[in-house]
């Protein structure tokens, strides 16, 4: 037995855990759970919880269906809000029978695309600022439509009345180790932003997976009921998950500055944009998977329409935030909390890096508001337009061979799948919309 699984029992033992729930993700970015009492733990750490992968959305047919969890025991968490039982987690990969890694799972496909950058030598970083709406519940603890507060950007109680169910949850994620930055009150009425420290990708994905959690377990103790859907309301800013991303080299540098540059961005920063930019229609269905997420991507409301890039100004596609030396790095604004984090951020980063393999440099980068350019202008500067609906998304991506490379053929074909199912079923239904706009005129 190792010293890391010692420790890990020691601790278990010291903190009185009873439960540990065994926790991984699917392909559509839900986490799924099987939980063990505390004693079992060296059957879990020896593989000896399996479960069948065929129930699992995107896995695999019922015929090749035993898989086993390998918990990453880096990722033991106790739930702070649990006493009696005491409940903690552990993150788990997905394998195969024969003792190899599944090439579906969507930890999995991240720790390969990380792989490729360390042998370039990099690492990636990210900070996810994830954006979401506390709406009331109704008797049956059911959600309601109504939001919770009527309060607006960086309002304070008594107008946020969401701040106590806000601070709780960033004291819950504090004592799960998270560096909370800062949280405030979003632009929409019952819309909030919680911001944590970045780091390296997997952590990240691990860590955005564990916020989401959080935020809806504590948001539902408060009787609230969180939602990060893109766009919840009609009229109102969507959600968000900007990711703000940098590499850092072997010794730690952050490899996107240059302070030689006029602009104080590195040649390598210029190519990973470059890259983001010319592969931003392709990942656009890992970044915003649903069919809402295209709601929130229209003109007016601080979400990226256009394939381009500025310094300061918010409507385009990619934002380089002021920041230089340590916090030099790329804002991509599309993508919605409701990504798979994993999936995301494989996608994201195998773009950057073939920018960078390729030495691509970025187009000029764009001063003006772009929710204000005609058409005529996004001719002539010959710039794109992100998909404007998850069908359209979907095609950009099967056409991409680099996505396909990104998340593996596996994924690659069940995400297709999936995808193409939801925008299906979607355009058989037959809204309110439609009805109050043709039911009489027709
Ligand atoms: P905004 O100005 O867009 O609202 P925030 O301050 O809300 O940005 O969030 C900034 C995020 O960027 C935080 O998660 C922060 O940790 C992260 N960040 C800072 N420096 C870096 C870096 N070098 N690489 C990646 N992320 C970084
Ligand atoms: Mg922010
Ligand atoms: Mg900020
Ligand atoms: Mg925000
Ligand atoms: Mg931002």
């Amino acid at each position: 037995i190792s010293d890391e699984k010692r420790e890990l029992k020691d601790l278990i033992e010291a903190l009185e855990v009873d439960l540990i729930h065994l926790q991984f993700t699917d392909i559509t970015g839900i986490t799924k759970n099987v939980s063990i009492m505390a004693h079992q733990i060296d059957k879990a750490l020896d593989g000896g919880i399996t479960f069948d992968g065929s129930s699992i959305d995107g896995f695999v047919r019922v015929e090749e269906s035993d898989m086993y969890l390998m918990p990453d025991i880096a990722t033991f968490t106790v739930f702070p809000w649990t006493s009696s039982p005491r409940e903690a987690r552990l993150i788990c990969d997905v394998y195969k029978m024969d003792g190899t890694p599944f090439e579906g799972c969507p930890r999995y496909i991240l720790k390969k695309a990380l792989k490729d950058s360390e042998g370039m030598g990099y690492t990636m970083n990210v900070g996810p600022e994830c954006e979401f709406f506390l709406f009331h519940t109704d008797e049956f603890g059911n959600p309601s439509l109504e939001v919770h507060d009527q309060a607006s950007y960086f309002d304070l109680a008594p107008m946020d009345m969401g701040g106590n169910a806000r601070n709780d949850i960033s004291m819950t994620l504090k004592s799960m180790g998270f560096k909370i930055e800062t949280s405030h009150h979003e632009v929409a009425t019952g819309q909030h932003e919680i911001d944590f420290e970045y780091a390296d990708a997997l952590k990240t994905a691990d860590n955005i997976m564990t916020f989401k959690m959080v935020v809806r377990i504590i948001a539902q103790r408060h009787g609230l009921h969180a939602t990060f859907m893109a766009k919840p309301l009609v009229g109102i800013s969507g959600s968000g998950m900007h990711l703000n991303i940098s590499l850092s080299g072997e010794n730690g540098e952050n490899v996107f500055y240059d302070p030689e540059d006029a602009i104080e961005l590195s040649d390598k920063a210029y190519a990973f944009l470059g890259g983001l930019l010319e592969h931003a229609r392709s990942f656009t269905a890992l970044t915003n998977p649903t069919v809402n997420s295209y709601k929130r991507l229209i003109p007016g409301y601080e979400a990226p329409i256009l394939v381009a890039w500025s310094l300061s100004n918010r409507s385009p596609l990619i934002r380089v935030p002021a920041g230089r030396g340590k916090s030099t790095r790329l804002e991509l604004r599309s993508p919605d909390p409701s990504a798979n984090p994993y999936l995301a951020l494989a996608a994201t980063l195998k773009a950057g890096l073939d920018g960078i393999k390729k030495n691509k440099r970025p187009p000029e980068p764009i001063s003006s508001n772009l929710y204000h350019i005609t058409d005529e202008d996004i001719e002539t500067l010959g710039m794109e337009r992100l998909p404007s609906t998850l069908c359209e998304a979907v095609e950009a991506f099967s056409l991409s061979p680099l996505m396909k490379e990104a998340i593996g053929k596996h994924a690659y074909k069940r995400f297709k799948e999936a995808a193409m199912y939801e925008w299906n079923e979607y355009s058989k239904y037959v809204s309110k919309w439609e009805l109050d706009r043709y039911l009489r005129k027709f």
